[in-house]
């Protein structure tokens, strides 16, 4: 039997430096708790004891602190076409009624409904209306019009019959079923009256939003303009992607990971280059994130000799929220603020940098950016085969979700752990497996998160 914690092995010397307590103590319940801490303690390795929340918890803080925060958004105009991804800053409304008026769905006959009590009925055929043109005179009882998708409803008609079931008998035309008044018409103003709020502030904006702004005549919108979102990852082993590596080093690959989830969070990706393993370079490097809306360092907030992003951070007058979360891959996250801006230092092992980000990131990002608080979407699945955990956290594990008898059914994708980017770009979506479900069985109902949002 395939277990999770096959995987997760190499995790075992973390979990004996994290376990100098049971994991209940060291998940904080109150964040104002947390914060009064950090302000008491200096360096970051005291603290972390202290600051290990849930992941429901280590959510929920990131929603309220950047609610608390109340991001307001400068404000831009933009034409249409621009609009892809941005959050909308007014309530747009109908021009008109949506429908303009009431618009046959189906190419057939336009009648009143109530020609068709005995079957079959003959109406006589008196004019015809296609889509873009209009019926001037009225449908009397007895007569019919043939009309196309699209066209308005000659006066007088109350119903469409498909053109499948009726016969041109020449002038007259055969009708073999009868309909419900309405029946194949959207009546006008039903989608929207004319003055309704088709779209609200702090809608994101994509294709379908943007049809309708199209349908509604907006080619100027406004939307908010989107966070400065710097990038900063952190590692004397890290070498430019464009560089050959020497066989000890490592191309930074977080950087390229993070900065196209940024952009397809609705921020503005800010690279800062590689920081190197030093104080005094970190500093620097900090300082010029916090130009930026939100910072994101990457790497350096385990617990090894060189990890030194909190410790910078706290000399920099940083207030923690948390300093670990209580999750696989991506335990020593760090989410924060220093001088009124937010930081996350994310863990370095690309596979834990890419979940973090979709669990925390992309949620701050989203508020930042004028929506409101958008937690990462969960979907069912039957697991594949069993599982078992019994780490107490929630482990998030790349697999795959295909159908199978008409059920989504999920497995694991091979992988050597947090820093298995080939496992995880094999991946489609994340086995989420809860600290309470120690004992999985093939066919179980589980979350799954898809891989990108
Ligand atoms: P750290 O969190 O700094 O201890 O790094 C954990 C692991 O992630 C190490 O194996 C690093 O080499 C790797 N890593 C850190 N930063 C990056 C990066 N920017 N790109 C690729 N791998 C990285
Ligand atoms: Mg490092």
């Amino acid at each position: 039997m395939g277990t999770c914690e096959e995987a997760w092995s190499f995790y075992i010397c973390a979990e004996i430096f994290l376990t100098l307590s049971p994991l209940g103590e060291r998940v904080a319940r109150d964040p104002d708790a947390l914060h009064r801490d950090a302000g008491r303690v200096r360096g970051s390795r005291v603290i972390r004891a202290s600051m290990v929340v849930t992941y429901a918890q280590a959510i929920s803080i990131v929603q309220e602190r950047i609610g608390q925060a109340n991001p307001m958004p400068a404000v831009e105009t933009v034409s249409l076409e621009e609009v892809r991804g941005r959050v909308l800053a007014e309530d747009v409304v109908a021009d008109r009624d949506l429908p303009p008026f009431h618009r046959a769905i189906r190419d057939g006959y336009a009648l009143r409904a109530a020609d068709l009590s005995a079957l079959p009925a003959v109406l006589q055929c008196v004019g015809e209306v296609p889509a873009g043109q209009h019926f001037e005179g009225k449908v009397d009882p007895g007569q019919c019009v043939s009309i196309m998708t699209g066209a308005p409803l000659p006066v007088g008609a109350d119903a469409v019959v498909m053109v499948e079931y009726t016969r041109s008998l020449g002038e007259q035309i055969e009708i073999q079923r009868s309909v419900q008044r309405w029946e194949n018409v959207v009546l006008q103003g039903s989608e929207a009256a004319l003055g309704a709020c088709v779209l609200a502030r702090g809608r994101r904006l994509r294709a379908a939003e943007m049809g309708l702004l199209a349908a509604v005549g907006k080619v100027r919108v406004a939307v908010y303009r989107q966070p400065m979102v710097a990038i900063l990852p952190t590692g004397d082993e890290l070498v430019a992607v464009e560089q050959r590596p020497q066989w000890f080093q490592i191309r930074n690959s977080n950087a390229v990971t993070l900065s196209a989830q940024v952009t397809a969070a609705g921020g503005v990706p800010v690279g800062l280059g590689i920081a190197p393993d030093r104080e005094d370079a970190l500093r620097e490097m900090i300082e010029r994130g916090l130009d930026s809306d939100l910072l994101l360092l990457s790497g350096g907030v385990s617990m090894g000799k060189f990890d030194l992003v909190e410790e910078v951070l706290a000399e920099l007058g940083a207030e923690f929220f948390f300093q670990g979360a209580a999750i696989r891959p991506g335990k020593p996250l760090v989410f924060g603020r220093v001088r009124d801006r937010f930081f996350f230092g994310l863990p370095g092992n690309p596979v834990s940098t890419f979940v973090t980000f979709e669990l925390f990131v992309r949620p701050a990002i989203a508020m930042l950016g004028g929506t409101g608080f958008e937690p990462p979407v969960l979907l069912r699945a039957r697991l594949a085969k069993p599982c078992r955990q019994t780490s107490g956290l929630t482990m998030f594990m790349p697999a795959r979700v295909c159908v199978q008898n008409r059920d989504p059914v999920v497995e694991l994708v091979n992988w050597q752990g947090s820093g298995d980017l080939v496992g995880a770009a094999a991946a489609n979506c994340f086995l989420v497996v809860h600290p309470d479900q120690t004992e999985l069985a093939a066919g179980d109902w589980v979350d799954v998160m898809p891989k990108e949002q």
